[in-house]
């Protein structure tokens, strides 16, 4: 037990459920309180820390969604043509300001402001027009139609945009179209990232015999630079307890957070135990997940801290050194923690449900996580095919695939054309 008493995170669990094991981390992580303000043009991605409250009506005022001819809706005729004299022209930010009576209409473009009694719009193909006077044909238009009203889009003082969102270009846009210039965001999380193992050799390097070249540092700073975060490369790190100390002060002193992949996860040597019991809680757990079986999270800190309790934590992520259960593990569990230290909105990624489209082996007692492919077949359905080997070091079986396949815990085998759960991994927007 460390000095600062007994966790919940603590425990040692060897068959953890990987659901208990996320819901153990969202329990343990508060999200980090800097804010700062930035322009639209760098807020993409980043969190917001406020909702964005609208100051305006948005359209400001009722307005055509079409190019064509405004008039009063009592004005149409119900069975016969609708004739209508033309007294102006109103343009999208030069208002029409003269009067249109009974009878009369005024030529519109979309966008352009309706005034004060106009409430329908007929489009310009619709009718014809001769010498200013337009005949609308039964039945082809509607009371009200073609008509934008005043705050449809937003209303002032409803929130347009609420604390914690992402900032995807849709809103940056929406924020724009308020008149905000600037947005209080959260600082962007800082996430150190090393690699462990006397094997390891960076690319570049020569490869000695029984080395390879370590993969995952590149894979898991990408994967966090993805999330909008910055991300600290603290290079590899040799099976050395005195190395793996100076590396985690590094990043206690550094970061907000910190992914290790390799033995770190699972505590193999003692003196790892040793070392991560003196700088915090870090809980061991064997998930009960494929790949990814060992998995080591909790708040680590910086020595020299006269308080221990009250110095802030940096939370380690130590997943496990094949390659695709280095990522799978921090898709699956260390995606969503950083996203909620970072103040975000972590929703789970949507798990769709698409037709296997083969029969895929599965034993009840573990979530597995296969790569797949999305395919359509032949009659228009989408389907989901595994992507060869699946060995957890096969990173190439990653590359190949366009999606994870979710085999859930209590699940078993699926038969060919039976539904499974995948998680894209690209979406539009
Ligand atoms: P470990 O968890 O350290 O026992 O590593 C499990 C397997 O993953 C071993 O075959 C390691 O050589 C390999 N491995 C560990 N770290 C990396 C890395 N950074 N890049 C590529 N392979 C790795
Ligand atoms: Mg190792």
């Amino acid at each position: 037990m460390s000095e600062l008493g007994p966790s919940p995170l603590t425990a040692h669990e060897d068959n953890l459920a990987v659901d208990a094991a996320r819901a153990a981390i969202a329990a343990a992580l508060q999200p980090i309180d800097a804010v700062e303000p930035v322009g639209l043009g760098e807020a993409l991605g980043r969190v917001l820390a406020e909702d964005v409250i609208s100051p305006i009506d948005v359209p400001a005022h009722d307005n055509s969604a079409m190019d064509g001819y405004a008039f009063a809706a009592a004005d149409l005729a119900v069975d016969a043509p609708t004739l209508l004299q033309t007294v102006g022209t109103a343009f999208a930010g030069t208002p029409w300001n003269g009067p249109v009576g009974p009878g009369q209409c005024l030529r519109i473009m979309t966008g352009a402001v309706l005034p004060a009694g106009l409430d329908t719009v007929v489009p310009q193909e619709l009718v014809s027009v001769v010498d200013g006077r337009v005949t609308i044909p039964p039945g082809v238009i509607r009371a009200f139609e073609n008509r934008r009203l005043r705050g449809e889009d937003l209303a002032r003082g409803r929130p347009a945009l609420t604390a914690g969102r992402v900032l995807r270009p849709a809103d940056l846009g929406l924020i724009a179209s308020l008149g905000i210039p600037a947005v209080p965001v959260r600082r962007r999380l800082r996430v150190a990232v090393f690699s462990t193992g006397d094997e390891l050799r960076s690319a570049g390097e020569p490869l000695e015999p029984g080395c390879i070249y370590d993969s995952n540092r590149f894979t898991l700073l990408a994967a966090v630079r993805r999330l909008g975060m910055e991300a600290i490369d603290l290079g590899l790190v040799r099976d050395d307890p005195a190395a793996l100390e100076a590396t985690l002060e590094r990043a206690a002193r550094e970061a907000d957070a910190v992914l290790t992949s390799g033995g770190v996860s699972v505590g193999d040597a003692d003196h790892t135990r040793d070392l991560l019991a003196r700088m915090g809680e870090v809980a061991f757990w064997k998930v009960a997940m494929r790949p990814g079986r060992p998995f080591a999270f909790g708040p680590i800190r910086a020595s020299g801290a006269a308080d221990r309790r009250d110095a802030r934590p940096v939370w380690l992520f130590a997943l496990p050194g094949n390659p695709v259960a280095s990522l799978v593990t921090f898709y699956v569990f260390a995606r969503e923690g950083l996203l909620r230290l970072a103040g975000a909105q972590a929703e789970p990624l949507p798990a769709l449900p698409v037709r296997s489209a083969a029969a895929i082996r599965k034993r009840p007692g573990r979530s597995e996580f296969q790569r797949g492919r999305l395919r359509r077949a032949a009659d228009g359905a989408w389907e989901v095919a595994i992507t060869g080997a699946q060995g957890a070091g096969i990173l190439r079986s990653m590359c190949e695939a366009d999606c994870l396949v979710l085999l859930r815990h209590d699940q078993g085998s699926v038969a060919a054309g039976e539904p499974v759960e995948v998680w894209p991994f690209d979406a539009l927007v």
